[in-house]
């Protein structure tokens, strides 16, 4: 027996009811008979002329040639489109897309955060011009149909074998990572060939490539040729690392600076301490009005804000000087430390920036980190 859903075969999570068998391991997406949902949801032809489209800017070369691989190689395997942060992933995919929607294939995008399935849509709905971009995520599910549907990898539910193209976004991100019912369900969403984006693939990821059912398309540059910013470490205890952060704040005083805290409680109390010397906002996955709190952030060319990873991925803020307090805590794994990082020095008119991990002791996590970020600069040089 498999759950045709979520992919699950054990045994102990079958249960039968008065109308037959179903999995206990996703019923949290409702209880689906296991006979009932073997066939694939029916969706509606793409339009044509759907795959139009215009980018702001040209690709580089090197992104060319990537997009140009990704296109070739998707037909006849999964692909990982493996960049550093800012490379310009979603444009090496539009190509692609253009191709599949010519041929009428349906394409989905998923991602792992509501906010950045709704950031992206918005994104592709100028790319695409003439084709009905469609988000699906928590308070947008009354359309779940269109000619490319962007949405989180929770709603991929809706979707059995219904699409000849997935990209999943930052696979590495919570919730999606470790979480086997979301990876059964993608996995029973997509008929065709999968494209994974990420700056830094998950142990699984790598498992694939070098077993060879994953193609690796790799590019450590980006758009504008500067190379990642490298973090700096500092150690201390706590009236150290105060003084550390304090010297940080004020010599990039003229710039935006994001200060990343592992927890919410950190984050309170850091916020309540710079708001007696500094204007500063908080964003937290608890802040209410979190859309206004970035807008305003966003508008303020020497604004200041302290966050959690909430803020982590996605979020593109011209000229952006990063902090991270406490970077040696245990929450932060090392993809996350290098998506902060990676908030530096990304749009043309800004292309560097600082980064600083303030760190309790001594992190191994911290030291790979920064590791990770001299390879990739080296690795583009050459
Ligand atoms: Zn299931």
């Amino acid at each position: 027996m498999r759950c045709p859903r979520c992919g699950n075969t054990d045994r102990q999570w079958f249960y039968k009811g008065s109308r037959g068998w179903y999995c206990r391991r996703c019923i949290h997406f409702g209880r689906a008979l296991l006979q009932e949902e073997s066939e694939p949801v029916s969706l509606q032809e793409v339009q044509a002329g759907a795959e139009e489209y215009m980018l702001k800017y040209p690709l580089t070369e090197a992104q060319k040639r990537v997009s140009e691989a990704c296109l070739a190689k998707v037909r006849s395997s999964d692909v990982l489109l493996q960049c550093v942060c800012g490379a310009g992933k979603t444009e090496m995919v539009i190509e692609t897309i253009a191709a599949m929607l010519k041929e009428r294939k349906k394409v989905c995008f998923a991602i792992s955060r509501r906010q950045v399935v709704l950031e992206l849509s918005a994104r592709l709905s100028g790319i695409f011009a003439r084709s009905r971009v469609v988000p699906v995520c928590q308070g947008y599910t009354t359309v779940t149909d269109g000619d490319l549907i962007v949405c989180t990898t929770h709603q991929l539910y809706r979707y059995y074998r219904a699409f000849d193209l997935l990209i999943l976004d930052e696979p590495d991100a919570f919730p999606f990572k470790g979480d086997p019912v979301l990876h059964g369900i993608a996995a029973s969403a997509c008929r065709g060939h999968c494209i994974y984006l990420t700056a830094t693939p998950d142990r699984e990821l790598e498992r694939r490539v070098s077993k060879g059912t994953l193609y690796r398309l790799v590019l450590n540059q980006r758009p504008h040729g500067y190379p990642l910013p490298e973090p700096v470490i500092r150690t201390g205890f706590l009236p150290l690392r105060l003084v550390y952060l304090l010297h940080w704040i004020n010599t990039h005083r003229k710039h935006p600076r994001m200060i990343f805290v592992p927890t919410i409680r950190l984050g309170k109390v850091l916020h309540m301490f710079l708001r007696l010397l500094y204007p500063v906002a908080l964003c937290t996955s608890r802040t209410e009005n979190r859309d206004e709190v970035i807008e305003h952030f966003r508008s303020d060319p020497q604004g200041m804000i302290v966050a959690t990873t909430v803020l982590e991925r996605g979020v593109t803020i011209a000229d952006a000087q990063i902090c991270i307090y406490r970077a040696d805590h245990r929450i932060f794994d090392r993809a996350g430390l290098i998506q902060m990082a990676g908030r530096a020095g990304r749009t043309f008119a800004a292309p560097t920036g600082d980064v600083l991990f303030i760190q309790g002791e001594y992190s191994q996590t911290v030291r790979e980190c920064r590791e990770d970020i001299r390879r990739a600069n080296l690795s583009c040089a050459v």
